[in-house]
């Protein structure tokens, strides 16, 4: 009895299939799960912990499906040089910062958004990390801060060629060891919710030779994992794909075996037709970055002519933010300028962030997340809001755009364990020294920049 839950008096917007908005109804969670979802007046007996959610809009977990937590020292470094396109924000921010990381700032970096995600609602989060002088060991520094905070992640190394042979191997054997690790834990800890996942990472086809795909092409397929890369995200990744392979960055990843169901194309920004076609053949997900892609001014993605083909979209946010509903209308507005109309495509992006990230969650997690159902994983948040007009089924999708994109979370949940309550954090965490710790780090960093 102590390990139950009751949330009562919100409501509840199940997300899922079948989206419901229920009211006067109460969601009861055990062993991390949802055991039961009904009127408030069936729960009569005692529970371990009751939250009143009068004033609020219960609703699953927020995912998101593609970021990076190394960022976080850079926020104000201001030490790169001014960058003309994509590919000299890489060489002058990006790949000086990710050479000069620690194994110790990889905990921290991640630490720091970790608690932020918590802070905004997000349970779970598909991380791409890179750090080519410290690789070996990373991942499951970064899986430390998962499990301390008590979110879900996926965890995966950016293997690229970029810093030679013998960092491309560790990058591989990083992959490898995590990913070994993941399924030989199974849910992750026995005594625990599943928390950690893993896919096999790829920086982007222009840093990755033949010969480095290719082993990384069968050390994945050995393991019978997913891969998770950066696809066509500027323009200069499809001239260097076909000026040096012949071939198209989707073609040429298609070649690999590196597309399929449990494969992450992030981006596809500059991707055409035929490459379109290949994701949707090889069943593929995309997760678009609108805010990201906007700040490197690598254009906009097409996601709606991506759904229309059936490719499913979901939303990530490549570390510009944890907060998914900023990202969400980052999104919307972007598909409205692409396409020259300010009716664009709604629901095709309000879906990637609310039903198709949970399509992809499902991907690699046994058990099921992004909606509120019976079975399903306790990941739950409560947002402050009250209706000022209508709110419904069908009504939500405005609601969730325009009001509680604007309004804050309350209390997040994750498998069933409270991680913050009434906006006070719960976690086995200082967050004020953590900030501490990670100042310190990110200023010796800034030093070695
Ligand atoms: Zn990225």
């Amino acid at each position: 009895m102590t390990d139950t839950l009751l949330i009562k008096n919100g409501f509840i917007v199940t997300l899922g299939e079948n989206n419901r908005v229920l009211k006067n109804h109460s969601i009861l969670c055990e062993d991390g799960k949802i055991k039961k979802i009904a009127p408030t007046k069936e729960f009569t007996e005692q529970y371990g912990t009751v939250i009143n959610a009068s004033g609020k809009v219960v609703m699953p977990g927020f995912i998101n499906a593609h970021m990076h937590f190394y960022s976080t020292f850079v926020r104000g470094m201001g030490k790169a040089k001014p960058s003309a396109n994509f590919r000299e924000i890489l060489e002058n921010l990006w790949w000086r910062l990710d050479k000069r990381l620690t194994l110790e700032d990889c905990y921290w970096s991640a630490l720091i958004p970790l608690i932020d995600a918590v802070k905004h609602g997000t349970t779970t989060i598909i991380d791409h990390h890179a750090s080519p002088f410290a690789a070996r060991g990373s991942l499951n520094k970064i899986a430390e801060a998962v499990r301390k905070v008590g979110l879900r992640a996926s965890l995966c190394y950016e293997l690229s060629d970029r810093d030679g042979e013998s960092i491309a191997r560790d990058g591989i054997d990083e992959n490898i060891d995590f990913i070994k690790r993941c399924n030989s834990e199974k849910d992750g800890d026995p005594n625990g919710p599943p928390q950690l996942k893993a896919l096999f990472g790829l920086h982007a086809s222009f840093t990755i030779t033949d010969r480095t795909m290719e082993k990384a092409a069968k050390a994945g397929h050995e393991l019978e994992t997913g891969f998770h890369v950066h696809t066509a995200e500027a323009k200069s990744d499809q001239e260097y794909n076909e000026k040096n392979f012949g071939m198209r960055v989707v073609e040429r990843l298609h070649k690999f075996g590196i597309l399929g169901p449990r494969t992450i194309a992030a981006h596809c920004v500059h991707v055409n037709n035929r490459e379109m076609d290949l994701l949707k053949e090889t069943n593929t997900a995309v997760v678009h970055n609108p805010q990201s892609n906007m700040n490197n001014a690598v254009g906009i993605a097409d996601i709606i002519k991506m759904s229309n083909k059936g490719i499913l979209v979901g939303l990530g946010t490549d570390a510009m933010t944890v907060n998914m509903l900023e990202e969400l209308r980052a999104a919307m507005w972007a598909q409205h300028l692409l396409h020259d109309d300010p009716c664009a495509g709604f629901m095709e992006t309000l879906s990637t962030l609310v039903f198709n990230n949970a399509k992809i969650a499902d991907r690699y997690w046994d058990t099921k997340l992004g909606s509120l159902e019976e079975g399903y994983a306790a990941d739950i948040i409560l947002m402050d809001y009250y209706p000022p007009t209508p709110f419904d089924e069908s009504t939500f999708p405005g609601h969730l755009g325009f009001g509680l994109s604007q309004s804050f979370v309350d209390t997040t949940i994750a498998g069933g364990k409270v991680l913050m309550e009434k906006k006070k954090l719960k976690i086995d965490v200082d967050e004020r020294e953590a900030a501490r710790e990670s100042m310190k780090l990110a200023r010796a960093l800034w030093e070695r920049f």
